[in-house]
């Protein structure tokens, strides 16, 4: 038995380090590193860590000691797959990163990968590219979401939920590697996620037992890398070049000696390094098709095809040529060698890199910043270190060279360290802080009843924001109304996605216009909407933050966003003179009808009561097609009320607008 005495001259010794405290005793003649309650050695001191959530790969930074880390996972690695796992057996838990990466190879339906594209995103629009992936996913309540079967279940994950298991296996990684409970992150989102895509990436952090300091844009993080390394400080513009494994981002920035501020961010959650590789896989196809052979037929070999096809492409980033090596595919065949050249991919890539400049151009004139002024192009995402992506940017910029970073895999995440590092108030942890502002990358509107788009927060505009407008009743003793909520740059609402709708109940009774809204779009730090409405008279309020109901661009409308401006602007010119007649047409019956009650003489006049009703009816339904049905229904009413209009004098009538 010990002797208790001696346990009085333990002597504890305590290094309050800048990151971890470490605390040893002196026993028996020996130094010992005692253990936190979680079994470390080390208790970190308010740390928050950077997450690189990627498509592809998941990357952790920290910041410590005046410089970044990358924080390795539990097999020693600093990226993580972005992939998840369910082995048959019912009762094991869902494997993470490389080894369900492995066994994906295997059971091709069970392995979960690239759900960073399903996020936010309704099932009609993820339906073109279902038959890219190796595992099942079905369309719940026009959402996507993924099954697994298994030996004796059957599972449905939502998108959110296979984020939020790649999220908590860094949460336990990360714990593990420092000892202590880590629940603070500063997590990277594409700039162009839009405002669901947001929500649902900071419900799967919450769901992993993450507090999320901030979604901080991936190519705001890329930038911040970028500079935290420059010594230089003087102002200047900067453009990220930001190509991932299924997303493509603009970011527009100027740099000071204090800020960093994103001024213009565009881009597309549909185009990615993925795209590349299709290319490449649809050509392979198209070889085989001569062994009759066509490897979409089975799932395994249309896993394994794809893995060969993305590496080849790697290949094409250093090598003018590559093989793929089809061994194993066709029963009884010999392996068959499928070669490219790339200058031939380069061919076939046009279009996608094409798409890629067009958005960088948008970016740059919506800025109304001359190229010539952008004194850094920022490569980031893995894909931009396709040669022929680097070519044709810096040819773009007048042959400017481009900047790189040497580890361009992590350097989202050490922004995302950098970040967590400034927002923290650790003493101990000494950063220059930059502060940063970042803006709205699609503007957000409510849809009034001609279907027409009324903005009230626009593209670019710096975040936090918040702006309120002012709308009228439309209808005699309304009780109620709905406003759909949009997000997009088009006057034509459906050619906008839809986010969600808002109800405002118990408005008090009023004739047509005569009773006062107001809503009002909030968009907090993280470029999350918040939407309130309420109505003057009496305070009524109902707020809500928007959730995801149908949204997500369908094939069509992306084709539409890209065909060119001006061919939108003539479609939203002919749509804003058809949105204003119609709602005169629809104000117009509506004040007949109203006035014919009020005065009550709808008996006497039930013949032009009916018509109003009649056209009411057949006017809320027309879109732009019918716009000479509709001027001859505008005449015919005011033909036929004209009379009763100015003989019983009615009040409240809208006034026809006047038009070019
Ligand atoms: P990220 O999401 O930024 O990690 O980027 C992942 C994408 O980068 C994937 O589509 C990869 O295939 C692609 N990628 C990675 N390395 C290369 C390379 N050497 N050449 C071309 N594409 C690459």
């Amino acid at each position: 038995m010990e002797d208790p005495g001696t346990q009085q001259d333990h002597v504890i010794g305590t290094d309050l380090a800048t990151t971890n405290t470490y605390v040893a005793q002196y026993m028996n003649g020996e130094v010992e590193i005692l253990e936190n309650p979680k079994g470390g050695r080390s208790t970190q001191q308010n740390q928050v860590i950077g997450i690189d959530l990627g498509t592809t790969n998941t990357c952790v930074a920290y910041y410590a000691n005046g410089k970044v880390e990358i924080l390795e996972n539990s097999e020693g690695k600093r990226l993580t797959p972005s992939y998840v796992f369910f082995p048959k057996k019912s009762t094991s838990p869902p494997i993470v990163g490389q080894r369900a990466k492995r066994m994906g190879d295997k059971i091709p339906s069970n392995g979960i990968y690239e759900t960073k594209r399903f996020v936010g995103k309704s099932f009609n629009a993820m339906e073109p590219h279902l038959q890219h992936f190796s595992f099942n996913v079905e369309n719940k309540l026009d959402s996507p979401v993924i099954r697994i079967e298994r030996d004796n279940d059957t599972l449905e994950l939502t998108p959110q939920e296979i984020s939020s298991l790649i999220l908590k296996k860094i949460k336990k990684d990360v714990e593990d590697k420092l000892g202590d409970k880590i629940d603070k992150a500063v997590i990277t989102v594409p700039a162009c996620f839009n405002t669901t895509q947001r929500e649902v990436t900071l419900a799967a952090a919450n769901q992993a037992g993450f507090t999320v300091l901030k979604l901080f844009n991936e190519p705001t993080a890329a930038a911040l890398s970028y500079f935290f390394k420059k010594d230089d400080e003087n102002d200047c513009y900067a453009l990220v070049y930001d190509l991932g494994g299924s997303t493509f981002d603009v970011s527009i920035l100027k740099r000071t000696a204090t800020n960093i501020d994103v001024i213009c961010v565009d881009g597309d959650t549909e185009l990615g390094g993925n795209d590349f590789d299709k290319l490449i896989f649809d050509y392979v196809c198209e070889k085989m098709e001569e062994y009759n052979y066509n490897p979409r037929q089975n799932l395994r070999q249309m896993r394994r095809l794809q893995e060969k096809c993305e590496d080849a492409k790697k290949n094409l980033s250093t090598g003018e040529e590559t093989s793929i090596i089809l061994d194993g595919f066709i029963p009884n065949s010999e392996a068959i060698e499928v070669k490219l050249k790339r200058k031939d991919f380069e061919l076939k890539a046009h279009e996608l890199i094409k798409r890629t400049i067009n958005i960088v151009n948008k970016c740059l004139n919506e800025s109304q910043i001359p190229k010539n002024q952008i004194q850094h192009v920022i490569l980031s995402g893995g894909s931009s270190r396709i040669p022929i992506i680097q070519k044709e940017l810096s040819k773009y910029f007048d042959g400017k060279t481009l900047s790189k970073f040497n580890n361009l895999d992590e350097c989202v995440a050490e922004g995302a360290a950098l970040q967590a590092a400034m927002l923290t108030d650790n003493n101990t942890q000494k950063i220059k802080k930059l502060a940063m502002t970042e803006v709205v990358p699609l503007s957000l509107g409510i849809g009034l009843w001609v279907d027409r788009m009324r903005f009230v927060i626009k593209k670019d505009a710096p975040i936090p924001t918040t702006n309120t407008i002012r709308v009228l009743t439309s209808q005699n003793q309304q009780k109620t109304a709905n406003f759909e909520i949009y997000e997009g740059e088009r006057l034509i609402i459906k050619k906008n996605r839809y986010l969600g709708s808002l109800e405002l109940e118990n408005i008090t009774p009023a004739p047509p216009g005569q009773c006062k809204l107001s809503i009002t779009f909030s968009i907090d730090h993280n470029g999350v909407l918040e939407v309130k409405a309420t109505e003057q008279i009496n305070n009524n309020m109902k707020r809500l933050n928007v959730k995801y109901t149908r949204g997500g661009r369908s094939e069509s409308e992306i084709e539409d966003t890209l065909k060119d401006a001006e061919r939108n602007r003539e479609e939203d010119e002919l749509f804003d003179v058809f949105s204003k007649q119609k709602l005169y047409l629809l104000q117009y019956c509506e004040g007949v009808k109203y006035n014919l009650g009020t005065l009550n003489i709808i008996e006497k006049h039930q013949d032009v009561y009916r018509l109003c009703e009649n056209i009411q009816t057949k006017g809320k339904t027309m879109d732009v097609d019918d716009k000479d049905e509709l001027e001859y229904l505008i005449r015919e009413v005011e033909n036929q009320c004209a009379f009763v209009v100015k003989s019983c004098k009615f009040k409240n009538m809208p006034v026809r607008p006047l038009l070019s």
